[in-house]
């Protein structure tokens, strides 16, 4: 790795501290362990989680939290996932139940090693989750199936109210930090799903931080709008240990505000751009502002 490091030097306007120790995550926390289950707001410590928690939002993270690639800015680990969990699906619906969620953001680790890339489990999870709790919105934050169109369509006819893929950085990253991903497929997933089903809210989402030039970034977006996207998501990229990519720069919160300006001023639906600003971030009032 050749960038220069500055991870260790952290700004003020990131140095945010959560700890997961208050009593109403520690209930979530036990309910989710009872089930079996994973969330990224706790596996990847975010930032964010009560905010999430306090308006029943969560995401919870299905098939597992071994992915079968290995970005190099991702703190997910890699290597051969286990066996589906075949009740997955009805215990995602029984916690939603229990936590009385109203928004459910369901992702997934990358599962290229399943024929179907996974696309079943999440059909699985929404419908049983449109069975337990009809009025709750769900958003899928899909993998790229590898650019399976049909397994694409599979999954849309569960009727998610959102579908979300990252496109997580800039083209010219991919080949260095993104090895196993494409940018122009994964531009694809976010096209075919409107040409699928033109009434479905798309979403995506980028990290600043990662050595893109400005004008990158706003070829980026406009690529993102080209793909018909309607939420966007852009955040600091923080290494989430010694072993990840270094960050190249902090975007202080003037700069993502100016980029913020620059995606409104393209027509997207909802922008929302801040240091802490994740993908799943105030996910509801970004799908209610979208359809209001
Ligand atoms: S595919 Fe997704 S979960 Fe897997 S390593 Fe890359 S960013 Fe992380």
């Amino acid at each position: 790795m050749t960038a220069k490091d500055i991870s260790a030097t952290r700004p003020e306007w990131l140095k945010k501290r959560i700890s997961l120790n208050n009593n109403n995550i520690s209930e979530i926390k036990q309910l989710l362990e009872d089930l079996k289950l994973n969330t990224v707001c706790q596996s990847a410590k975010c930032p964010n989680i009560f905010e999430c928690f306090s308006k029943k939002t969560a995401t919870f993270m299905l098939m597992g939290n071994i992915c079968t690639r290995n970005c190099a800015f991702c703190g997910v680990a890699s290597g051969k996932p286990e066996a589906l969990d075949s009740s997955e699906p009805l215990n995602v619906a029984k916690a939603a139940t229990s936590l009385n969620l109203k928004y459910i953001v369901l992702t997934s680790v990358t599962r290229d090693d399943l024929p179907d890339g996974g696309t079943r489990h999440f059909y699985d999870t929404v419908m049983s989750i449109h069975k337990f709790l009809p009025q709750s919105k769900i958003e899928c934050l899909i993998p790229d199936f590898k650019g399976s169109i049909t397994g694409l369509e599979h999954l849309l006819l569960s009727k998610p109210d959102v579908l979300n893929h990252n496109i997580e950085t800039i083209n010219k990253n991919y080949g260095l930090i993104r090895k196993h991903a494409d940018y122009k497929r994964s531009l694809d997933v976010l096209k075919n799903t409107k040409k699928i089903n033109n009434s479905i809210i798309t979403k995506s989402g980028f990290m600043l931080g990662l050595g893109e030039s400005i004008e990158e970034v706003k070829t980026l977006i406009y690529d993102l709008k080209d793909a018909y996207v309607d939420i966007l998501t852009i955040g600091q990229y923080l290494r989430p240990s010694d072993n990840n990519y270094p960050v190249h720069k902090y975007y202080t919160p003037e700069e993502f505000d100016e980029i913020r300006e620059f995606a409104d001023s393209l027509g997207f639906k909802y922008v929302v751009a801040g240091p802490y600003v994740r993908s799943s971030y105030q996910a509801r009032d970004a799908f209610v502002a979208s359809t209001s």
